[in-house]
C-alpha cells in the first residue's frame, strides 16, 4: 500500500516542508492535516498589518484551495490530529484514522498565560494565528481609533505590536517585568533607544512589574498592576511569549524537551516520525556548556530546516547547519536587526557606536558571536552576517 507523506500543520513549517519536498519529488502522494483552514500567510505580518490598513482576509497570500492545488497536496483542512501511534504508522484525527509512510509534525507553538485574577482575565487576547488575528482585528475596529490597549509583554511581539498600534492611532501602553523593553534580545543602551522611540509616539512604559488582575470597568477594562499601580484598557493583548506545542508528540511516547526534539536530520524520536517549525527542539553543535538543543521560532530556522528535511524524507542523507540568522525586528520608529548569539558562548555586549554592538567574548574582542544594530546601522547587516562566528 502507497501511505502518504502526512504533515500536520499548515503553518509556514508545514507549507514550507511541502515545497520543499515537491522541488525532488512530484509523484508521492503528500496529505496535509490541519485544525485551521490551511490558507497560506506570513505570520510575521500579523503584527504590522492595522500600521499597512490590512485586515485577515487581506493578509492571506495563497488561498488553501490554490496552494494545495499548486503542490499537488490532499488538504485536511479544519481537522485535528489527536494521537499518533508510531507503532502502527497511523494518527487518528477527528475525522478519522490516517496512515502514513513518513509524518512531520510541523504543529507549531502556543501562547503562554498567566494566570490572572479577576471577573474579566478570560477577555485577555493573544495573537499567533489568522484567527487570533481576526478576533483581535475586528474588536479594535469596532472600538475605533484611540482606543485603549494594554500589551502584556515587552518582548520582540509586544514591541512589534506597540509600535503597529501605536502608529495606527490606538492609545498603547506596555506591561513587563523587566526594566526595559527587549531585555532578553538587546544590550541596555539599546532597549533606552527603543524605549524612546516608542515614546515617540506616545506608547505608556509599565516597566518592572506585572498585570495581576483584569476586572470590567464602565464598559472597559481595568487592570491592576503589581506595584499597585491601575490602567484602564479597552483590549488586552497577551505577548509574553510561546510554548512548543509537544501534547500530541508527548502522547505518543516521542522524546521532547523544550520542544520535539529533533536531530540534525530532522528526526525525532519515533521511526518516520520528523519535525521542524516552532514545535520543534533542534539539536545544537557542541559548544562547551551549550543546552543539548533549542527551539528557534523564527522565519529562516524553519527555510533552513525545510530543505534539510525534504532531502532526508527523499532518502538524500543532509545534516542541518544554521547559518547566522538575524532577527529583523519590525519597529519602524526604529528600525533593529538582532543577532543573539547562540546560548552557550560566553562574552558580553560591547558598544562599536551607538547603534551597534557586537556579542563578543572578553579575551578575543575581534570574534563576535552575536550583534545589534539599529537605525542605519541597520544597514550593516550583511556585512556583519559575513564576520561572524558560525553559532548554532
Ligand atoms: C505576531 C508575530 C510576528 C512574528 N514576526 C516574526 C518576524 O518578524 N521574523 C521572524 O523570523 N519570525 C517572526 N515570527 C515567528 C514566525 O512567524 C514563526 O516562527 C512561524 O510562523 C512558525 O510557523 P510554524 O509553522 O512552526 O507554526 P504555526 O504557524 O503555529 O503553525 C502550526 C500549525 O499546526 C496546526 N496544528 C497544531 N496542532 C494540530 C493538531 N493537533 N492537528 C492539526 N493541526 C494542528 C495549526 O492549526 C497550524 O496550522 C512572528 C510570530 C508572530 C506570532
Amino acid at each position: 500500500m502507497n501511505h502518504p507523506l502526512l504533515i500536520i500543520g499548515a503553518g509556514l513549517a508545514g507549507w514550507q516542508a511541502v515545497r520543499e519536498f515537491r522541488k525532488l519529488d512530484t509523484t508521492t502522494p503528500v496529505t496535509l492535516v490541519t485544525a485551521d483552514a490551511g490558507d497560506f500567510y506570513a505570520k510575521p505580518t500579523l503584527s504590522n498589518a492595522f500600521g499597512q490598513k490590512r485586515g485577515p482576509a487581506q493578509l492571506v497570500t495563497t488561498p488553501a484551495a490554490t496552494i494545495a492545488q499548486t503542490l499537488n497536496v490532499t488538504l485536511l483542512s479544519y481537522t485535528q490530529v489527536t494521537a499518533i501511534d508510531t507503532a502502527a504508522q497511523v494518527v487518528q484525527t477527528s475525522t478519522g484514522p490516517l496512515a502514513y509512510r513518513d509524518l512531520v509534525l510541523a504543529t507549531g507553538a502556543q501562547p503562554i498565560r498567566v494566570p490572572l485574577a479577576g471577573a474579566a482575565a478570560d477577555q485577555v487576547l493573544s495573537v499567533n494565528s489568522l484567527a487570533d488575528f481576526g478576533v483581535f482585528h475586528q474588536r479594535l475596529t469596532a472600538l475605533g481609533e484611540g482606543a485603549r490597549v494594554a500589551i502584556m509583554g515587552a518582548g520582540l511581539i509586544g514591541c512589534e505590536f506597540a509600535n503597529d498600534l501605536a502608529g495606527a492611532g490606538y492609545a498603547v501602553a506596555v506591561v513587563d517585568p523587566s526594566d526595559r523593553p527587549l531585555a532578553a534580545l538587546l544590550p541596555p543602551t539599546a532597549s533606552v533607544q527603543l524605549q524612546a522611540a516608542l515614546e515617540g509616539l506616545s506608547v505608556q512604559w509599565h516597566l518592572g512589574t506585572t498585570v495581576q488582575s483584569v476586572e470590567p470597568q464602565a464598559g472597559a477594562l481595568s487592570l491592576t498592576l503589581g506595584n499597585g499601580q491601575s490602567i484602564a484598557a479597552d483590549i488586552v493583548l497577551s505577548a509574553i511569549g510561546l510554548r512548543a506545542d509537544t501534547a500530541l508528540a508527548q502522547a505518543a511516547g516521542i522524546a521532547c524537551e523544550r520542544g520535539i526534539v529533533v536531530n540534525r536530520q530532522l528526526q525525532t524520536s519515533a521511526p518516520h516520525v520528523w519535525g521542524l517549525g516552532d514545535g520543534a527542539q533542534y539539536a545544537s553543535a557542541a559548544s562547551p556548556g551549550a543546552p543539548t538543543g533549542r527551539t528557534l521560532p523564527y522565519v529562516m530556522p524553519i527555510m533552513a530546516a525545510a530543505k534539510v528535511l525534504a532531502a532526508n524524507l527523499c532518502g538524500t542523507e543532509a545534516t542541518l547547519e544554521f547559518a547566522a540568522m538575524p532577527v529583523a525586528i519590525k519597529t519602524p520608529a526604529l528600525p533593529i536587526v538582532a543577532h543573539p548569539p547562540a546560548p552557550g558562548h560566553l562574552g558580553a555586549w560591547v558598544e562599536q557606536t551607538l547603534g551597534e554592538w557586537w556579542f563578543a567574548p572578553a579575551d578575543a574582542p575581534e570574534r563576535a558571536h552575536g550583534f545589534v544594530l539599529t537605525g542605519t546601522h541597520t544597514s550593516k547587516r550583511m556585512a556583519l552576517v559575513k564576520q561572524m562566528v558560525a553559532v548554532v
